[in-house]
């Protein structure tokens, strides 16, 4: 179980992978998808004598062992983790690399919840941290101090869908002694995988692209380093926010349909997209797949396709973007992102209050939208009404 990645599998193609990698029918009963192990402990054949590799559930879990044996073979990685939520994943990734006295590089767009860890929590144990525009490497670089041991990196990031250079990013780590961290929530591993690029860790909240039904939270990390994973590994369990076994097997269920849900998704996106551009009440679009992005060149390169997240600043300022997020219909009002319905949301005052008055401030006029799967043209309709 320690080097998941060396598994053998019949195939390489990531819709193959999603479906079978870490999966086999069930050794027991033959169930063709690993089943709900709802146990906390494991009978042992004499003082130690452990039948399948199981002693207890908070260290090792079936369901979840199916769970992140697959996530390691989607990103390309050694080790995969499974956690109750991303923030957990999060927080056991950086207190496991970080000790007081240590520096973080961070990026000046992210989800709140990631800033709020470093700024609220983090610091008072001695952590510091500088923000920087990580999709310029040259401010990374000039960020970077002689204690910095991760820089952190959302490509496309949340909410202005910016895209920074992972292989750029990586050497600069690199020449820092830092890990490059990856959180690749936003485009999954379909679109994109930040190890073979050369970052060192992926996080990923799980509750959204990955379980894609909006009915979990989770959150995952996959390590490119057997060590590293290791340490991660005995972490996850020394601090035991790990995922139970039916939010890991919802998870594991979502994985199954992300590669045909995520086309989907980035179709029905580009659509709005191109909508929207050319919509007179909208201001601006951040929208990777716009040849306009200042980053579409880079995302054409790094990523399969641009993703189901677009974002846009509405004419007449913060009371005209609520108005748009109220009258919206079918786009439901609501936080999160990646589940197969379309949600609108409103970042400045929902998913990212918390940046309140930092260098991560998000505009007032931001509307955010997960695109869904649903028709698209019921989509274009509900928007150009919840617009006029
Ligand atoms: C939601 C999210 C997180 C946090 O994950 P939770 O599962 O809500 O704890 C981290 N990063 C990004 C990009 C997210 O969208």
């Amino acid at each position: 179980m320690t080097d998941q990645h060396n598994e053998h599998h019949p195939s390489e193609h990531f819709e193959t992978l999603a479906i079978h990698a870490g999966q086999p029918a069930d050794a027991g009963t033959g169930a063709v998808v690993t089943p709900i192990y709802q146990v906390s402990t494991y009978k042992q054949d004499g003082v130690g004598g452990l039948r399948g590799g199981y002693e207890y559930s908070r260290s090792a879990n079936p369901t979840r062992s199916a769970l992140e044996r697959n996530l390691a073979a989607l990103e390309g990685g050694r080790r995969g983790l499974a956690f109750a939520s991303g923030l957990a994943a999060e927080d056991c990734l950086l207190r496991t690399l970080l000790v007081p006295g240590d520096h973080v590089v961070i990026p000046n767009d992210a989800y709140g919840g990631t800033f709020r860890l470093f700024a609220r929590v983090l610091e008072r144990w001695g952590v510091t941290w500088t923000v920087a525009d990580t999709s310029d490497p040259g401010s990374v670089r000039d960020a970077v101090q002689p204690r910095t041991k991760a820089i952190w990196v959302e490509t496309p990031s949340n909410p202005l869908l910016a895209i920074s250079d992972i292989t750029a990013l990586a050497e600069v780590a690199q020449q820092a002694g830092a890990k490059l961290v990856v959180d690749n929530t936003f485009a999954s591993p379909y679109l994109q995988q930040p190890l073979a690029l050369g970052a060192d860790v992926v996080v990923h909240s799980t509750t959204k692209y990955m379980g894609g039904h909006s009915d979990v939270i989770g959150g995952a990390l996959v390590a490119a380093d057997t060590a590293f994973g290791e340490e991660l590994a005995y972490h996850q369990n020394a601090m035991g926010a790990v995922a139970g076994p039916f939010d890991a097997w919802l998870v594991s269920r979502g994985i199954k349909t992300l590669a045909v849900r995520m086309d989907r998704h980035c179709a029905n996106a580009e659509r709005i997209a191109a909508m929207l551009v050319a919509h007179p009440k909208v201001a601006e679009v951040y929208y990777p797949g716009l040849p306009e992005h200042a980053g579409h060149e880079l995302a054409a390169k790094q990523m399969k396709a641009f993703g189901g997240m677009v974002s846009f600043r509405v004419k007449g300022g913060e009371d005209a973007a609520l108005a748009v997020c109220d009258r919206a219909r079918l786009f439901t009002l609501g936080e999160s992102l990646g589940g197969v319905e379309s949600l609108i949301e409103h970042p400045s005052r929902m998913t990212h209050a918390s940046a309140a008055g930092s260098p991560l401030e998000v505009p007032a006029d931001l509307v955010r939208l997960s695109v869904g799967i649903e028709a698209v043209d019921d989509l274009l309709t509900d928007l150009r009404e919840a617009l006029a």
